[in-house]
């Protein structure tokens, strides 16, 4: 099985060679990373320039760097390489929990992987400063993470989450969407001049059996996702409250 490795935090996160070097039991891994970091990059992709894809030297892996987004390196990884039958984002050095998945380039590698047909699973990780993760912790859990995914054929795209430390056990969650963390600071550069910051305050009260939830508890969080977006009870309300007309032109 070719599986093709992305990420948004660039080809050189220590997250993407532990990535990588898990996948290798499972199949034939190839790293095809964005050359910088692309975090909150979200679903972007590049139409304006041509990308570079080029071979880098990275712990005797086969992996490439691309001058562009996550869902720019899934795109060109998979069309250089045929028949990739998973693609793994991560491990991303910071969660991806609740509506954070709206902004997460991690995630959107590997939804544009299933946009593409092919499975996706995207992978994250706390990151704060004071400390790092340590990837041989994590490694274990990562094995066991894609042992039940890679043999439920049907899950199409999954997050996942590992907690801060050593996790307890793994949990199937659903998105956490009662909060939305975002927020803008203002502050002042050093000629007194004001900008802003776009930050994340933290969230109070998460809901049993979502990610979050399931993270803070000290879990893996394994969310199955899907790329259908219709509010489906607002549709049907919609369709009978307001009648249109189907026109046909021409
Ligand atoms: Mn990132």
């Amino acid at each position: 099985m070719r599986i093709l490795i992305t990420n948004d935090d660039g080809v050189y996160s220590p997250g993407i060679a532990a990535l990588a070097q898990v996948a290798s039991r499972f199949g034939q891994a190839r790293v095809v990373a964005p050359d910088v970091e692309m975090s909150s990059a979200a679903h972007a992709i590049t139409a304006s320039r041509p990308l570079s894809y080029k071979r880098t030297d990275l712990h005797e892996l086969d992996a490439w760097r691309v001058n562009g987004t996550p869902a720019d390196c899934v795109n060109l990884g998979t069309s250089v390489w045929e028949k990739v039958e998973l693609v793994l984002s991560g491990v991303n050095l910071g969660p991806n929990l609740g509506n954070a998945m709206w902004h997460s380039g991690t995630l959107s590698g590997a939804r544009q992987a299933s946009l593409l047909g092919v499975r996706g699973i995207a992978l994250s990780v706390p990151a704060p400063e004071d400390s790092p993760p340590d990837f041989e912790l994590i490694k274990p859990w990562i094995a066991s993470v894609l042992e039940i995914l890679i043999t439920q054929p049907e899950l199409k795209l999954v997050n996942v989450n590992f907690p801060a430390g050593a996790p307890r056990g793994i949990l199937w969650t659903r998105q956490s969407v009662r909060h939305y963390d975002g927020k803008v600071v203002p502050g002042k550069d050093p000629m007194g001049r004001t900008h802003y910051w776009f930050t994340v305050v933290p969230v109070e009260g998460t809901d049993e059996d979502t990610d979050r939830w399931a993270f803070e508890r000290g879990y893996v969080s394994m969310t199955p996702l899907r790329l259908d977006l219709t509010d489906e009870a607002q549709l049907a309300r919609a369709k009978k409250l307001v009648s249109l007309k189907r026109i046909s032109f021409g």
